[in-house]
């Protein structure tokens, strides 16, 4: 899988082409994007971060636009005392503007947009956390691979989309997590996208367990899949799945 990973000037360069499908994306009438990388966990866990910065706050960096991502609730202490007493996590205003914390910021469905103290912006476009050796706030730890329920569902026999819509210069964008036995990682190319040759039948499971893991990292009224209800939508692959001894 050698192919599988893609480079920050690839992603610029991919990024000053194309609109980012995944925004685009409609679990009821899209196909999934076409640059979608279907990939173990241990795959996805290989690569390396690309410093390109986009996890770590709200701007934009080309536009100044503010993306429609948050840090996740924001304590009220907001991680001061990994800032040297002062707040490194701070909410923005819609336009923007760094502002004091409200009690509404700690939930994570009223989070606002946020700025870390800790970014730095180096020329070549890429970013450093300046306090990356010691200590970062919990959710730094485990974007968007070490999620602690990962290895469990993906055993489970559950698909996991990526959290990185938000993020399109990521290591990690549009890069769906296949349990071990899916059928897609036989049909995948070497790049780990899936080729133009499959079936109608084929395409139609590849869209439906797509929309499924949309849904689970999107949920619209926080209804995520269970696992059983992830088995059921898999019964459909055994027609394809090869022996093991093939
Ligand atoms: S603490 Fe470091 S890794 Fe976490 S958001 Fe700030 S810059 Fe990013
Ligand atoms: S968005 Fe992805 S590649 Fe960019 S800094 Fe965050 S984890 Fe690294």
């Amino acid at each position: 899988m050698a192919g599988i990973n893609r480079t920050f000037r690839w992603l610029q360069a991919q990024r000053a082409k194309d609109e980012p499908e995944l925004y685009d994306y409609d679990a009821t009438y899209s196909d999934p994007p076409a640059g979608t990388r279907f990939v173990t966990l241990a795959e996805a866990q290989s690569l390396e971060c690309n410093m390109c910065g986009q996890c770590c706050g709200s701007h934009d960096a080309d536009t100044a636009d503010i993306r429609d991502y948050t840090f996740g609730g924001i304590r009220k202490n907001q991680w001061a005392n990994l800032n040297g007493g002062e707040p490194l996590i701070i909410p923005l205003t819609a336009t923007g503007k760094p502002r004091a914390w409200r009690e509404k910021d700690e939930d994570v469905d009223t989070a606002p947009p946020f700025i870390c103290a800790a970014l730095g912006h180096v020329e070549d476009g890429t970013t450093r956390c300046a306090i990356w050796q010691t200590k970062r706030p919990p959710p730094c730890d485990t974007f968007p691979v070490k999620e602690q329920r990962y290895p469990r569902d993906l055993a489970k026999g559950a698909y996991i989309l990526l959290n990185t819509k938000y993020q399109r210069l990521c290591t990690w964008v549009d890069m769906l997590l296949c349990p071990e036995d899916s059928v897609f990682l036989q049909w995948r190319k070497s790049d780990g996208t899936l080729p133009n040759r499959l079936t109608s039948k084929q395409r139609a499971y590849v869209r439906e367990v797509f929309a499924e893991a949309y849904r689970d990292a999107y949920p619209a009224d926080d209804q995520m899949m269970s696992l059983s209800d992830w088995r059921k939508v898999r019964r459909t692959e055994a027609q394809w799945r090869e022996p093991a001894n093939a």
